[in-house]
């Protein structure tokens, strides 16, 4: 039987063109795949560490070597701003920098016995892991799973968007070409509705990481169930942006447009609920949409664009009928939120005020760029507004006083707190949420322990 091989077309956001046509990888083909990603992982388990170092290097380089061409292809396939592709094709070679040095560093333990005998763990790879990224970070996300799996002796299959699959795919020819065994890592490109269940489901597949919506996330976490696969869960965010009275404004609202309107508000770590002392609100508010509204929204290709287009259509449409729907329920527009009218998904950043806890744009991940400015009285109202949500990604607190900044830190519900900064993502250290924004942690050593499992040996004398 011959299998009729679907054709995907990917669409630039700029400009509603289609920027290529790839073919869909069948669900019947996945077994094939899966079973020639374990003999890869057995030859690659078989090298040096010193070779898998070099090899993780040899990718780093090439990543490095085709920057720009990556660069210029993940904005064009996202609709990101080239500023913000050029530090993320960064930060994936770095990545893979990061778990070269890292895969001789990953240690196990000795323990005490009584009777001579030795005790100790050490930490065993699955053989095949899964990984499913989403659209908005298609070349880091991928990354941050390839890197640490490999470096701790897996083969990955691994499942990009639908809407973005371009530099995936870019980065694995990359690993074929750095002199990695052919099949160690592929790239499967199809729907979540298909090919992503079926590479959960897979009996062989013995790990998932996931990075996308907590819808997906909590579907996954069920199916998984039937094998007790191993998760690691990387899910939506709300993140809160508190600035005391006493903080550096000017550095904090500049950082909050970063924060807010980088990727068009398309990011997990967003921080469009902005928390403000109420002393400083007003003033808070019209510099903040003073600055918005003079924001460069247009060609992603271009070096002075501070915001491109919104990824797609439908994403453009939720995050305006967050807008109108904010605006009905009696908050007020401050400025943007609307269509702009030329080809392509774009909007203009919008800023709101007057919203309530209860509206849906300050309760629910918008993934678009629309932020809303609250009030807050004291240090125990901005800890409740911070954590009344369902996630627990990141968070900021901006504050001169070291005691308020240790103080509401640690009582903030969220995996990672950033204090005078916006910025989350720091290769050494461990990333990912609480509460509804997902399952165990991605990037540090933490990785290197999710892409293995724990093995205690205890050998009689
Ligand atoms: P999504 O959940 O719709 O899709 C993510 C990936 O899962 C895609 O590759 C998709 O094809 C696949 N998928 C969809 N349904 C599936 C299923 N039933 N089984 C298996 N795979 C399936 O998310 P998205 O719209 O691509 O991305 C946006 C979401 O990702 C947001 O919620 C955002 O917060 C989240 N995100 C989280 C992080 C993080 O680190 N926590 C980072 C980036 C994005």
């Amino acid at each position: 039987m011959t299998t009729v091989t679907e054709m995907l077309e990917v669409i630039e956001p700029a400009t509603g063109d289609v920027l290529d046509a790839l073919p869909t990888v069948a669900v019947s083909e996945l077994d094939a795949r899966v079973h020639r990603a374990a003999a890869a992982a057995g030859e690659w388990q078989a090298l040096s560490l010193d070779d898998r170092a070099a090899s993780l290097l040899a990718v780093a380089a090439a990543v490095e070597r085709d920057a720009e061409e990556l660069a210029r292809l993940e904005s064009r396939n996202v609709g990101k701003p080239i500023r913000e592709a050029r530090g993320e094709v960064a930060l994936a070679s770095r990545t893979f920098r990061y778990y070269a040095g890292a895969l001789d560093k990953h240690l196990g333990q000795t323990f005490p016995t009584s009777d001579g005998a030795l005790h100790y763990t050490e930490r065993r790879p699955f053989g095949v892991v899964g990984a499913i990224v989403p659209w908005n970070f298609p070349l880091v996300l991928a990354s941050w799973k390839i890197a640490p799996a490999l470096a701790a002796g897996n083969a990955i299959i691994v499942k990009p968007a639908a809407l973005t699959p371009m530099t995936a795919l870019a980065l694995a020819r990359i690993c074929i070409e750095a002199g990695l065994p052919p099949d160690l890592v592929q790239t499967l490109v199809g729907a979540g509705g298909s090919i992503g269940r079926a590479i959960v489901d897979h009996p062989a597949i013995r790990k998932i990481s996931f990075t996308g919506s907590t819808e997906v996330g909590r579907e996954i976490y069920q199916r998984a169930a039937a094998h007790l696969k191993r998760l690691t869960l990387e899910l939506g965010g709300k993140a809160p942006n508190v600035i005391f009275a006493d903080a550096d404004l000017n550095r904090a609202l500049d950082a909050a447009i970063d924060a807010c309107f980088a990727n068009a508000g398309q990011d997990c770590c967003s921080r469009a609920r902005i928390l403000v002392e109420r002393p400083i609100h007003e003033v808070a508010l019209a510099r903040l949409a003073e600055r918005i509204a003079g924001m460069v929204v247009g060609d992603p290709l271009d070096d002075r664009t501070e915001m491109g287009p919104l990824v797609s259509a439908h994403q453009r449409s939720t995050a305006l009928g967050y807008v109108s729907g904010s605006r009905a329920a009696g908050a007020r527009v401050v400025c943007g939120g609307e269509a702009l009218d030329r080809e392509g998904w774009f909007m203009t950043p919008a800023l709101l005020a007057d919203v309530t806890s209860e509206m849906p744009v300050v309760r629910e991940e918008v993934f678009g760029p629309v932020a809303a400015l609250q009030p807050f009285d004291d240090e125990a109202h901005a800890i409740a507004l911070a954590n009344d949500t369902d996630y627990g990604l990141s968070a900021s607190v901006w504050t001169s006083d070291a005691g308020r900044a240790v103080r509401v830190a640690r009582q903030i519900e969220s995996g990672v707190v950033s204090v005078n900064t916006n910025s989350s993502v720091h290769l050494t250290a461990p990333f990912g949420g609480m509460k509804a924004s997902g399952l165990g942690r991605e990037l540090g050593m933490e990785a290197l322990d999710a892409y293995t499992e724990l093995k205690t040996t205890y050998q009689a004398v």
